[in-house]
């Protein structure tokens, strides 16, 4: 419920009596209530004998704090829900009451999670199409567009998952280095032209990890494979050779495997790294530009210009690379909808395979969170929510169609990331990771690892730190192995 009441009014705490607090312009008394459980009994349908449900009763309520201390009833809503709803309809009836008393409204409404799709996919598995988004518009309280985009984005999820095989895994592998620090980037980069030992090691490490995990022990197959960062491609060509030549060694893949590599930076992208990566079967491509405006790159610390991407992005055509996704941003600094939007037709001009679409996250610990205030720059903006809807229709529009989506903390205007592709290039990795449904093996610092035992997903984590990372790799090969027993 706190997540609800943050993306309000920014902080939460808890006071000296447990109660929650948070700072609002207007004095508020939020109550929510749970009341015993009640076991009603029921009609089986085409059946005489019935069943049970235990269903409870949840009320919430928001009062207006007048100056006398008087309280007057704004908003208050009683439902009688099964046990394991309560949670969720909380947060709901939260975000229900919080939005008549504050009139702010956010596109996902009552939604907080990373994954709103398995609110639809729930909703697709009692309803049709209509109907489900219908229940998501209705009784979540998604905008119109939100609740289709989300319908739309789980059945083509479901597709998609459905290729991967049973005993079949993720892999994950990571490099923390980039040529320069994004102002939004909370990830522990390290400057990868002034980390030329580090670099070394930390391959090493990593090549390590990769043999301890796959030592035959390892009984699946890797269904797809992303090498991501930081910037894989900020390695020198010898050393990236290696990172791919001897990590990839061990590992058993599936026939048909997905290979894709980030080269999120188009100044780390050359004839020299594209081969590297084309011999080792590298087919899908990232290069992100985020915006495609030479000031705006400036400002948020990417040294490389709008015609540094656009130069990559032939090259690596001309060598026959036909599954190109680009990444663009959505709310950067300095940036109003005609620029979000001018980028955006600048890379369809392009014509990548997929267009990824991100809303800016102020990420705790990023040289933006510094700079933002954040209640005022998380709070809904209805330009940039306009824009965002624009560029999806525009999307539409060449072909596009979006396949996976996931939200961030602290997006601007409560936003999400979504992935749009044509032409059967929807990234498989994508998916899976989101999915909890896939096991992903991770390699490098930071790197998480996750199994799925009954039906729940068992995560480890490397650390994040790089030198313990290389000097506790040993440990981190033992913790995986252990996790992997448990698939
Ligand atoms: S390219 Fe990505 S990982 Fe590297 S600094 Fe920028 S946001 Fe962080």
């Amino acid at each position: 419920m706190c997540d609800v009441a943050r993306a309000f009014f920014g902080d939460v705490n808890v006071n000296e009596t447990g109660l929650y607090e948070a700072p609002c312009d207007r004095p508020l008394h939020v109550i929510s209530e749970v009341t015993p459980p009640i076991v009603a009994a029921k009609a089986r349908k085409g059946s005489r004998r019935g069943f049970s449900e235990t269903t409870t009763h949840v009320n919430t309520s928001v009062f207006a704090v007048a100056k006398k201390g008087e309280h007057n009833l704004v908003k208050q809503i009683d439902e009688q829900v099964a046990l394991h709803d309560i949670r969720r309809v909380l947060k709901r009836q939260l975000y229900v009451v919080l939005s008549a008393a504050t009139d702010i409204s956010f596109p996902w409404g009552s939604l907080t999670g990373v994954r709103p799709t398995q609110i639809a996919l729930d909703a697709l598995q009692r309803m049709d199409e209509e109907k489900a988004t219908e229940e998501l518009e209705g009784y979540w309280r998604l905008t119109s567009q939100k609740a289709r985009l989300a319908v739309r984005t789980a059945l083509a999820e479901e597709k998609i998952l459905d290729k991967i095989h049973e005993h079949e895994s993720m892999l994950y592998v990571g490099l923390p280095f980039c040529p320069s620090r994004c102002l939004y980037c909370s990830f522990i980069t390290q400057d990868a032209t002034r980390q030329k030992n580090a670099l070394e090691s930390y391959v090493n490490a990593v090549i390590r990890e990769s043999e301890g995990v796959f030592d035959g022990t390892f009984q699946g197959k890797i269904r797809a494979v992303y090498y991501g960062g930081g910037t894989p491609t900020s390695l020198p060509a010898d050393l990236f050779r290696r990172y791919l030549e001897e990590v990839l060694q061990h590992v058993p893949f599936a026939e048909n495997v997905e290979k894709t590599m980030e080269a999120g930076r188009p100044d780390t992208i050359d004839r020299e790294k594209l081969l590297i990566a084309k011999a080792f079967g590298f087919h899908k491509l990232c290069i992100n530009p985020q915006t495609m405006q030479d000031e705006t790159l400036r400002r948020i610390g990417r040294h490389h210009t709008v015609e540094q991407t656009i130069l990559a992005f032939h090259l690596a055509r001309s060598m026959g690379f036909m599954d190109i996704n680009m990444d663009l941003i959505a709310g950067l600094p300095g940036e109003d909808s005609d620029t979000f939007l001018d980028s955006l037709e600048r890379v369809i001009a392009l014509g990548p395979e997929s267009i990824t679409l991100h809303a800016l996250a102020i990420k705790r610990g990023s040289f933006l969170d510094r700079m933002f205030d954040d209640r005022a720059t998380l709070l809904p903006d209805p330009a940039l929510i306009e824009a965002v809807e624009v560029a999806h229709e525009r999307l539409r529009q060449e072909g596009y169609r979006p396949y996976y989506l996931y939200r961030q903390k602290n997006c601007r205007s409560g936003l999400e990331n979504t992935g749009f592709t044509r032409g059967g290039h929807a990234s498989l990795y994508n998916v899976a990771m989101m999915s909890d449904r896939v096991p992903v093996i991770g390699l490098g610092s930071g790197a998480s690892s996750k199994v799925i035992h009954e039906q729940k997903a068992l995560r480890v984590h490397n650390p994040k730190d790089i030198k313990l990372y290389v000097d506790r790799v040993e440990e981190q090969i033992l913790k995986k192995k252990t996790l992997l027993a448990n698939a």
